[in-house]
């Protein structure tokens, strides 16, 4: 099925392409009604057109306020073509049908965000008579044609030219859609706007929240493969990240490759030396620092080869060559790799290699550093059956600056470094979480357990005998001095931990028994 267009309204802001839209119509012989300043500039190329108050009867008012909100017009849009009783309302009243409605909004979004635009200006910047006409003329889509941007006007006269002046029902549905996007985000534009007036979004916690995330892609699937999945990306957002990062090289990504590549970055660009993390269902199995890229990778893979394969790897320099062979050493497998950029003879090595997946995913992700202050002030969404929570990111100050030494002994420079890389990477592995590190390359991960001396446990399996000497983080404190012995039997030499438990004492106390350095940080960095 589909439907005649007969009669069309055209009321458009953005004058673009509007006099050849117009002339494809009359190419069709539909009638065109317009307002003021679009009846100007059709009139003027010369095309037949008939003022919307000379139809109506009535003229435009109120500065443009009341232009086409008159019963002629929303009965034309809204009558029902197929119920006598509709019909016969119509003629009753003589309402003409609309067949198309072609209309694009006052440019609100552009207005406010220009710098120093009045409230008064802002506010007369609200289109009502468009989304009225757009909101008409989508519900009676069985019936009716809008056209709300220019970039649909083509395919739109070519669907006409195809159908001899008919749209089918298809196309109606979706002109049908696209409009409802348009006016519920042009509405969410406006809500945004009068809630920064109305003082309730606030600087630091904006508790209104972005809702125009715009492009989106449909994923294969989900977690698992039963579940259905898609991708929405903040179109406002202007750092680095791993939804908005170029995938040149490697299959599809999948929604786990998203979550770990998501972590993998969020890890790396932490660190301004050359630094490389392996992630593994979200969190790292192995991450380093040095003083070049492939070293730093090198000994990041060391930390844990065995959970390293199949892994996300994520890097905060562009790869060069070196760090593609270290990559692509007999044995190792990776699903993908996020850095800021590629060379192109490490594009070679990654995607060539014989004894190497050459699917492996590439991603680009730009430069690390650029506009860091809008990611300091982002916000995190978590989604809860019936709910969603929200807060600010964890990317405040971490604490260490403002360490405090509690033991007798102090750590060693070496120990320091290697206490300041565990603080940094305890707040990247989900709670309770215990890090252990050795010449700043993490060497064992206790993760996700639900008693911390679990996780201490864990770590010192994971580490063997590279525990010995090593420097262990903790995301919050120890609640009892068990986890610091079990420590020191490992051979642990340092710890850094939030503190403020009721029983710190005792934890001070066994460490000053057996000799380790412990520093206390004050804030905590639970990741659940
Ligand atoms: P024109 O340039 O043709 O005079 O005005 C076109 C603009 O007016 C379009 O953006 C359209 O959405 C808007 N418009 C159409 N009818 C009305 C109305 O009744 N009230 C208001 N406020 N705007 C309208």
């Amino acid at each position: 099925a589909s439907a005649s267009m007969r009669r069309a309204l055209l009321s458009v802001s953005d004058k673009s392409g509007l006099v050849e839209l117009a002339q494809g119509l009359r190419r069709h012989q539909v009638e065109l009604l317009s307002t003021g300043g679009t009846y100007r500039t059709l009139s003027e190329a010369g095309i037949e057109v008939k003022e919307i108050s000379e139809h109506t009867g009535f003229p435009e008012i109120l500065d443009g306020r009341v232009k086409t909100l008159h019963p002629k017009v929303h009965g034309g849009l809204l009558f029902r073509r197929e119920s006598s009783a509709h019909v016969d309302a119509a003629r009753e009243h003589d309402i003409d049908p609309i067949d198309l409605v072609v209309v694009n909004l006052y440019p609100f979004e552009q207005t406010v965000a220009r710098k120093g635009v009045s409230f008064e200006a802002a506010i007369e910047q609200i289109d009502i008579g468009g989304p009225s006409m757009i909101r008409s003329a989508a519900k009676n889509h069985a019936h009716v044609a809008v056209l709300t941007d220019p970039s649909q006007y083509a395919e739109f006269l070519e669907e006409l030219d195809r159908h001899g002046g008919k749209v089918p029902d298809k196309l109606l549905a979706r002109l049908a859609h696209a409009a409802f996007l348009r006016t519920s985000r042009y509405d969410h534009a406006i809500e945004q706007y009068l809630a920064g007036h109305a003082g309730e979004a606030q600087e630091d916690l904006p508790l209104t929240m972005s809702m125009t995330y715009g492009q989106s892609a449909t994923l294969r699937y989900g977690e698992n493969p039963h579940q259905r999945a898609a991708l929405y990306i903040d179109p406002d957002c202007l750092y680095a990240t791993a939804v908005g990062a170029e995938q040149i090289h490697g299959k599809e990504l999948s929604y786990n490759n998203l979550l770990d590549l998501d972590s993998a970055l969020s890890i790396v660009r932490e660190f301004r030396d050359p630094a490389a993390v392996v992630i593994k269902h979200n969190n790292p199995c192995g991450a380093a620092i040095a003083d070049s890229l492939a070293n730093a990778f090198a000994k990041a893979y060391e930390g844990d080869p065995v959970s390293a394969f199949g892994s996300i790897i994520g890097l905060n320099r562009p790869v060069d060559q070196a760090t593609a062979e270290a990559m692509t050493e007999p044995d190792r497998f990776v699903e993908a790799i996020i850095a800021p950029s590629f060379e192109a003879d490490a594009v070679d090595v990654l995607t060539t290699r014989p004894t190497w997946k050459k699917s492996v995913r590439l991603l680009q992700a730009g430069d690390l550093t650029a506009n860091e202050d809008q990611r300091q002030k982002s916000m995190r969404l978590r989604p809860l059956e019936g709910g969603m929570l929200r807060q600010s990111a964890d990317v405040g100050p971490s604490g260490f600056e403002q360490r405090k030494l509690v033991t007798e002994t102090a750590p060693s420079d070496d120990q320091l470094k290697d206490l300041e890389f565990a603080w940094t990477m305890v707040k990247h592995v989900r709670s309770n979480a215990i890090v252990l590190v050795k010449d700043q390359a993490l060497v064992g991960v206790g993760a996700g357990q639900m008693s911390r001396v679990d996780s201490v446990r864990i770590a010192i399996e994971k580490a063997g005998n590279r525990a010995v000497g090593s420097s262990l983080g903790s995301d919050a404190f120890f609640p009892f001095r068990d986890n610091i012995d079990l420590a020191a039997k490992a051979g642990i030499a340092a710890i850094v931990q939030p503190g403020g438990s009721k029983r710190d004492l005792d934890s001070i106390q066994a460490c000053d028994e057996h000799g380790i350095a412990m520093l206390m940080t004050g804030v905590r960095h639970f990741l659940h």
